[in-house]
């Protein structure tokens, strides 16, 4: 089915800024509160938000097989459960509605009362109900580094990284919408000379620069995905911070992994942003040596050229950009991630979500997390205030940032952005 919505030659009746995330070719999925108090499933253009469930019901899908109430929910599990042949289908005609020279709509006046709010009318919700979470460990670079800092730098990547995507069962409950606040977490921590733990907030809070891929419903219990097959079953991908406590980390990973030094809270961007309108970004990514197993070897080009960006700003102060990195340095692609999930029979539902894991690039601006950046605090990262940071503070907000750019168009993301508040000490 062709991806017309990504046409580069469409413009839009509804403006869009220069250098806006969301001209006409993007079209994300979101889930927002409409200043009627009513949760509904939209989209958005520029600044506008589209109310899909009203366009649905004034008819603007007729000729779609879509359930009446697909767009009336509150998540868009259902609709990502329909599969990528309804995706599209709706894309395209999204993009049909608001071209330019398509009056239906634009000349409509009481219809556009009804489908259409400015971005300040409404609340992003999460776009899905995240059933689990998955957090992967993909990036060559921030395995490398973090096998540095916590073990051995002699020996920083363990004899299965190159031969797996490494990966951890997360915690769902507290992914959150950007512009949720969150409490430093409280925690044990290593022992002092005397063996008695520490406990009390933690005093290495970092994020984590991820992205996360949201699945459909994909594979039976004890059926696997081809790799060829993976991408047919990933509806799109969010910006993703997976907030994380390095000293509460570092007391309790072994044997089993991270826990509650990365369950407290991950933030994730509101918009999910279509793998179909990431099309035009494939980029080949780096050359997997030695080569993986049969089963996770994949053709053609297995990465997405998205920069990215993190950002620390002070309370009351101005935005610092700490980080810049590119989805493209993933040594894993989601493919390989999705592929090697499945392999031992491990079935995924619509609205599972992937993280990458952090993706830190091959130079020192470009890692992805304030651990490596400030090399476990060894060398202060500075801020355009004069103040400088070894990890994050009260007061700081995070925001990660994501687009891709060619010469025709650019598709991006929207902020992923937390607020860090004193812990809550009772
Ligand atoms: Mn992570």
């Amino acid at each position: 089915m062709p991806l017309s919505a990504n046409n580069t030659d469409r413009h839009s009746w509804l403006k869009v800024p220069e250098n806006s995330d969301f001209p006409i070719q993007n079209i994300p999925f979101g889930v927002f509160l409409t200043r009627d108090d009513i949760i509904t499933i939209g989209t958005r253009i520029g600044d506008t938000a589209i109310d899909l469930g009203a366009l649905h019901q004034l008819g603007y899908f007729k000729g779609i097989d879509l359930t009446d109430d697909i767009f009336l929910q509150d998540t868009l599990n259902d609709f990502i459960a329909d599969g990528r042949k309804t995706w599209r289908l709706v894309r395209n005609r999204v993009s049909e509605i608001f071209m330019i020279d398509n009056p239906a709509l634009r000349d409509h006046e009481e219809h556009k009362k009804r489908v259409l709010f400015a971005m300040d009318e409404i609340e992003m919700q999460l776009p899905v109900d995240v059933g689990d979470y998955t957090d992967f460990y993909a990036s060559k670079e921030h395995a490398t580094n973090v096998g540095s800092l916590f073990r051995d730098p002699e020996n920083a990547l363990l004899p299965n990284w190159l031969h797996i995507p490494i990966g951890y069962h997360g915690r769902s409950s507290s992914i959150i919408p950007s512009g949720t606040a969150i409490h430093r977490p409280v925690g044990q921590t290593k022992p002092g000379d005397d063996g008695i733990p520490g406990f009390g907030p933690s005093k290495l809070l970092d994020f984590e620069l991820e992205m996360a891929f949201i699945t459909t419903a994909s594979n039976k219990l004890g059926k696997r995905i081809p790799i060829d097959e993976a991408e047919d079953y990933i509806f799109g991908l969010v910006l993703f911070n997976d907030w994380s406590a390095r000293d509460i980390q570092a007391w309790e990973y072994v044997p089993l992994g991270p826990f509650l030094g990365k369950n407290f809270a991950s933030t994730i961007s509101p918009w999910i942003v279509t793998l179909d309108a990431l099309e035009p970004f494939r980029v080949s990514g780096p050359e997997q040596q030695p080569k993986p197993l049969p089963y996770l070897q994949q053709r053609g080009n297995k990465n997405f050229d998205i920069k990215l960006q993190a950002v620390i700003q002070p309370e009351g102060k101005e935005e610092s950009v700490v980080c810049n990195s590119n989805f493209k340095f993933m040594y894993w692609s989601m493919a390989q991630q999705l592929t090697h999930h499945t392999v031992n029979g491990c079935n995924v539902r619509s609205g599972d979500m992937m993280g990458s894991g952090t993706i830190s690039g091959p130079t020192k601006d470009s890692y992805g997390s304030m651990l490596e950046l400030s090399w476990r605090g060894q060398n202060p990262v500075s801020l355009s205030d004069g103040s400088t940071r070894k990890f994050i503070e009260d007061g700081d907000t995070v925001i990660l940032r994501g687009y891709c750019k060619n010469d025709e168009v650019r598709i991006g993301f929207g902020d992923c952005s937390g607020k860090v508040l004193p812990s809550n000490t009772l």
